[in-house]
């Protein structure tokens, strides 16, 4: 079937390519390949123009137009593309870069006179849950994680491990990690995953897990998209609680705050949701970490002046189901008293699964509604190995980083036991990392320290100072521009990287935003 806005096609464009080590600019015309693509026996439909959303992503800093982008209907549709571009050889330019649901921060889900591959169209297929003694549910990689929370809830069950924000698909975290509170304890998201279906670099449809193709299956979880597209996913279930504690409490010395953080981590009785905020404001006015929650001694907490200090926010959560109401209070008592926040600061509500689950929703529609979620982001996320967590924060918050007020961020451990180092992911190599986000909204035109300008030099000095300091941190969401900073991103791991690309996606077709390899180009 061909959708009704397919139109005649031609493109024609300059772009720079590398030969012989030389920059030139080359003309390139392809006026066949609308016509081929259109040929294509696809039960979806290719997109020639009102394309524009494939080529913005939520960093909002990268817009690259694609040629056509691909609504597949089945995998099949992928399938059929990605073999069509295959077989065009190194005599085409064109690459082809899955979309899920574009919050992507610099352009890697984006094909710059590519392919884009809307996953999101596939993602109304069945997901199917089996509710049995291991339970896990059969998903399209398009679909959002908070659909899949909603059908599993049905069933009285959850998806274990999570990202802050479910508005984000299976394949976009599965191809990242997908880390939050939930990770130091479960691991990250590539590490609840039992099969996938992914259609790799010449289209061929394989299905891998542990026990079969466990190579492509390890290479694309974290893998960024280079050997393969996810299209279906099995992942682990677990019986979901109905009601939720959530916890904030602060402190004003980093290292008590990192030390209880560790030690909830690693303790067997522990909470279920550890997280953690810096609040760095030297105007004193720091009440939004507070402000949905209630104080656990309303006077104390009047009295409590932050003094424009930074402070350290923890966060935590404890599950529970309304007849074990009265225990979980108790056994939370019992867990903060083994911690040494300040007195005053304690803060605590009660909201279900669900509301906590997709907390960050309800922070977006209010940003919305005020204009700020459609901003660029400069987000940088950080791996700071526990080591030097310490000289980090002493060398970032505080004298690099003088508030806090464009957005929040976020610092908590993780333990490495439990990610599995055979996917594509690296970590820093410590048994316990923290993951540092830094996540401004900028507004762009401004030359005040809420300019994108400033936040993007601000990410760079801190980046300077982690590489100077040889504090062996990694980026989360890596950015980069050179295959050399690739290489030192990979570290002993990137030999492996480089033998997997060469297997799976040989012409180095798919995810050019992530631009780690670069479409060898044949100029006849
Ligand atoms: P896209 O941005 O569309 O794609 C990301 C990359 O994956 C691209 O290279 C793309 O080509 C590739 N890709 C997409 N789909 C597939 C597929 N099916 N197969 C193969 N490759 C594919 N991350 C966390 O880990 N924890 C968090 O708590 C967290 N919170 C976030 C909160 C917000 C508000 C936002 C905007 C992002 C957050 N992220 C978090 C980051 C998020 O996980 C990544 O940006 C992720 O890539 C977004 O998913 P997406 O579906 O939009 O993917």
């Amino acid at each position: 079937m061909r959708h009704p806005t397919n139109t005649p096609f031609s493109s024609t464009s300059f772009i720079v390519v590398l030969v012989f080590g030389m920059a030139i600019d080359v003309c390139l015309c392809f006026p066949g390949i609308p016509s081929s693509l259109m040929a294509l026996p696809v039960l979806g439909y290719f997109s020639f123009d009102g394309n524009e959303f494939a080529a913005k992503d939520f960093g909002n800093q990268f817009h690259y137009l694609p040629s056509a982008v691909l609504h597949p209907k089945k995998v099949s549709d992928i399938a059929e593309t990605i073999k069509h571009v295959w077989q065009m050889g190194p005599a085409s330019t064109l690459t082809v870069a899955a979309r899920g649901h574009g919050h992507s921060l610099q352009g890697q889900a984006q094909a710059p006179q590519g392919i884009v591959i809307n996953m999101e169209s596939l993602s109304g297929q069945e997901m199917q849950v089996h509710n049995g003694k291991l339970p896990y549910v059969d998903v399209s990689a398009g679909e959002l994680w908070i659909n899949i929370l909603q059908e599993c809830l049905k069933y009285g069950l959850a998806p274990k491990s999570w990202t802050d924000y479910l508005h984000l698909t299976v394949g976009g975290t599965l191809s990242n990690a997908g880390i939050s509170g939930q990770a130091f304890r479960h691991g990250p998201q590539i590490s609840n995953v039992h099969q996938l279906e992914v259609v790799t670099g010449k289209g061929e449809v394989v299905i891998c897990s542990e026990e079969k193709n466990a190579d492509l299956f390890h290479g694309v979880l974290g893998g960024l998209g280079q050997f393969g597209i996810i299209t279906r996913a099995r992942i682990s279930l677990e019986p979901a609680p109905k009601m939720v504690k959530w916890i904030r409490v602060l402190y004003s010395d980093f290292s008590i705050f990192a030390r209880d953080q560790e030690h909830l981590i690693s303790a067997q009785n522990t909470f279920d949701y550890i997280e953690g905020l810096v609040i760095v404001n030297k105007t004193g006015l720091v009440n939004n970490w507070r402000s949905s929650f209630n104080p656990e001694d309303p006077e104390q907490a009047s009295h409590f002046i932050s003094d424009g200090k930074t402070l350290f926010c923890l966060e935590l959560t404890k599950n529970f189901n309304p007849d074990e109401a009265a225990n979980v209070d108790k056994e939370i008592k019992t867990l903060l008293s083994q911690l040494n926040y300040i007195p005053s600061t304690l803060f605590i509500t009660e909201v279900t699964y669900l509301e906590f689950l997709d907390r960050v929703h309800a922070a977006e529609l209010k940003l919305r509604t005020k204009g700020l979620w459609e901003l660029p982001h400069p987000w940088l996320n950080l791996l700071v190995p526990k080591s030097n967590i310490l000289s980090f924060t002493e060398g970032v918050f505080g004298s690099i980083l003088t508030d806090t007020n464009n957005g929040p961020v976020l610092v908590y451990p993780v333990n490495k036991s439990k990610w599995d180092n055979r996917t594509s992911f690296v970590t820093p190599d410590e048994d316990i990392f923290y993951l540092v986000a830094f996540l401004p909204h900028a507004v762009p035109s401004s030359a005040e320290n809420n300019g994108l300008q400033y936040l993007i030099s601000l990410n760079n000095r801190i980046l300077n100072f982690c590489e100077e300091a040889h504090l062996g941190v990694k980026q989360y969401l890596p950015h980069y521009t050179t295959q050399d900073e690739w290489k030192s991103h990979f570290g002993p791991r990137w030999e492996v990287f480089v033998q997997r690309k060469s297997a799976y996606d040989p012409l180095a077709i798919l995810a050019p935003g992530q631009r780690i390899f670069q479409k060898a180009i044949s100029i006849l």
